[in-house]
């Protein structure tokens, strides 16, 4: 092995390609000389000349027949297999049968050549290993290829011996979802002793996979696979060429659909298009001289784009369905989503797949295009030998064992950071104080997932004083959980008003949780739940009543602008309010029907005199819960 020359781990896709290289303490995924950081599999003839990459790609339009593509639906297969047959007859490119193997025929310096799919993949692979080694500066020798769960003997040798073809020593033939794990660490981390199932989501461009892998003491085994062959970006693409051939129509009375040109450069503009609706509301088309010299300039919606592909989205859920089913698992015994490919970056697909597992956090922080390189690069460097701690950090990549939050008002635990995240993090929520004119306010970091603080582990604490002075539940405490990629979790809390801020910062080695205490905490939180779930509903029918009291009695006394009430009617309503008080004191324990009874009955009683003396109502003490609204208070006592 070449000294110093790192290995390589590289994604060869049905439709792009991704490489990544470990080197100074990180991943490294490499962008193309294009500055993209995934590359199309795509090689093409014109003339003399052979174009790889974009470039094949990008004079698709003019050169079909010459132009191959899609050579990972041939690779490994034989010339008479039912797929070859049914995908050759949407292929623009000729494949012909050479002894059973399929071969691609074109038009190559003057006259008739044809390639086997491993030839081809090599073409590929050695752009890839050219943009590698461009960006290292030196030789590339050995690389760790990637290939789909699903891939029998005969499509992995294949795949290797592109390698071999390419000139590369091909370290190992990877399964992509193995690689989309190891990315994320998966394997390495300590919430499970026990075996752990991950759900890996790969909806790239024209394959959809969905595998289940059990990973246990770093052995991966695959438990199911489902999918579908032919779903993918480019349907979705499809979908959105359709539609934009009847606006078409529509506007200018003509159709374009024989004119295969037209279709192509339309296509190309969608798919653009769809890359701007993953993080835009609107992309805009615009294609000049599209079709007898009419320009064609127009806008698509995201919501639009969803519709058009609303079937095709849900179905994914279908075969997600499936692969449970036949890994014997219900949902609920998945630990881990991992999601893979360009397609998952839309937004509408995550949100399915989240809805799906009931709200649960998606591995989503790597690129999803470039999560199997990334994985693959990581396996490189292991197979490498190399030893370095930075490595080794790569695979701790964490989550948070338990959640991590502080205590508000009546002791309960307000999570910040939900258990189960990915680490790094950032989270922020707003709170509020307890009492007029409180001017300071304690927050005390828990760690654990016990509704009452008191039964999770207090990791510390810290005062904010000089709050401006003003009404309960108005100021707004900003408070920010900040945990870095060491463990280390910074918290802040910022008085809006006032700009007063303090912070603490807890080092996760300074006596922290055990994996054996984190999994005695998690089972304890469960058995606790049922109780824990009576006693945080008490306690927050306990603060709603106090709340509107406190409410209640402001904008009485207070007069505010929107309500006046005087005399009596006042005297009544402070003296109840009071009443209630009193009996809150000594009854702290009530069922939440009894505090629900006697905030309706106040309510009820400030109604009455108001409408017998025919003021008008405000909102006042209604304010409608916003997200910007404080989520709860906070006490100041120790
Ligand atoms: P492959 O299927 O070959 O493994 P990828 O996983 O890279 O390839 O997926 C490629 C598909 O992802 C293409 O159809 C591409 O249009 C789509 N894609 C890439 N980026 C985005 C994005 N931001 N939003 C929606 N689709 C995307
Ligand atoms: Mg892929």
């Amino acid at each position: 092995m070449a000294a110093g020359s790192p290995a390589i781990g590289i994604d060869l896709g049905t439709t792009y390609s991704c490489v990544g290289v470990f080197q100074h303490g990180r991943i490294e995924i490499i962008a193309n000389f294009q500055g993209n950081r995934t590359t199309p599999s795509y090689v093409a003839f014109k003339g003399s000349e052979r174009l790889i990459g974009e470039a094949a790609k990008n004079q698709e339009a003019m050169n079909p027949t010459n132009t191959i593509f899609n050579t990972k639906r041939l690779i490994g297969r034989k010339f008479h297999d039912d797929t070859v047959q049914s995908d050759m007859m949407h292929w623009p490119f000729q494949v012909i049968c050479e002894k059973g193997k399929p071969k691609v025929m074109v038009q190559y310096k003057g006259e008739n050549k044809t390639f086997f799919p491993e030839e081809i993949s090599s073409m590929v692979l050695s752009k890839m290993k050219e943009f590698a080694e461009a960006y290292l500066g030196k030789k590339v020798e050995n690389a760790v290829i990637t290939v789909p769960a699903y891939f029998n003997d005969a499509q992995r040798q294949a795949t290797k011996d592109a390698g071999t073809i390419t000139g590369l020593n091909v370290l190992r033939i990877m399964n992509e979802p193995t690689a989309a794990a190891i990315a994320y660490g998966l394997d390495k981390k300590r919430i499970l002793k026990h075996e752990k199932n991950v759900l890996i989501f790969d909806l790239g461009g024209g394959t959809f996979d969905v595998s289940i892998l059990s990973i246990q003491e770093a052995i991966f085994e695959v438990k199911a696979t489902a999918g579908d062959t032919h779903l993918g970006g480019e349907d979705f693409d499809d979908r959105m060429v359709n539609h934009l051939i009847k606006e078409f129509k529509h506007k200018h009375k003509k159709d374009i659909t024989s004119d295969k040109r037209a279709v192509r450069r339309l296509r190309t503009a969608c798919e653009k298009a769809k890359r701007i609706l993953s993080f835009s509301s609107y992309a805009s088309i615009e294609i000049d001289s599209f079709y007898e010299g009419i320009d064609f300039y127009t806008f698509i919606s995201r919501a639009r784009f969803e519709e058009l592909n609303a079937d095709l989205f849900r179905g994914t859920l279908k075969l997600v369905e499936k692969a449970l089913k036949d890994a014997k698992l219900n949902k609920s015994q998945i630990h881990e989503i991992v999601l893979v490919g360009g397609s998952t970056r839309i937004p509408k697909i995550q949100k399915l797949l989240k809805d799906f597992f009931n709200g649960k956090q998606l591995n989503k922080t790597i690129n999803p295009d470039e999560a199997i390189a990334y994985g693959a690069a990581v396996e490189a460097a292991i197979l490498m030998g190399e030893k370095s701690e930075n490595l080794q950090d790569l695979l701790l990549l964490d989550v948070t064992p338990l959640s991590l939050g502080i205590e508000t008002a009546g002791g309960l635990m307000t999570p910040v950071i939900k258990r189960n995240t990915t680490i790094p993090t950032i989270q922020t929520e707003m709170f509020t104080t307890y009492f007029d004119n409180q001017t300071c306010v304690t927050m005390k970091v828990y760690e654990g997932e016990r509704a009452l603080a008191k039964s999770n582990k207090l990791l510390g604490n810290f005062k904010l004083t000089g709050i401006s002075p003003a009404y309960r539940g108005i100021p707004k405490i900003q408070v920010t959980f900040d945990i870095d990629t060491n463990g280390i979790l910074h918290v802040t809390a910022t008085d809006q008003n006032s700009g007063r801020k303090n912070n603490i910062t807890i080092n996760n080695d300074n006596g922290h949780l055990s994996k054996d205490d984190i999994d005695q905490m998690v089972e304890e939180a469960k058995k606790y739940r049922l109780e824990d779930e009576i006693i945080r509903d008490r306690v927050a029918a306990r603060n709603t009543l106090e709340a509107y009291i406190f409410d209640l009695i402001q904008t009485v006394e207070k007069n505010t602008p929107r309500i006046k009430l005087r005399g009596e009617a006042k005297r009544d309503i402070l003296e109840e309010c009071q009443e209630v008080l009193k009996w809150l004191e000594g009854n702290q324990m009530a069922d939440v029907n009894e505090y629900e009874h006697k905030q309706k009955e106040l309510e009820r009683v400030f109604n009455l005199s108001v409408i017998k003396l025919c003021f008008s109502v405000g909102s006042g003490h209604h304010a409608a819960q916003s997200s910007e609204e404080p989520r709860s208070s906070i006490d100041e006592v120790d």
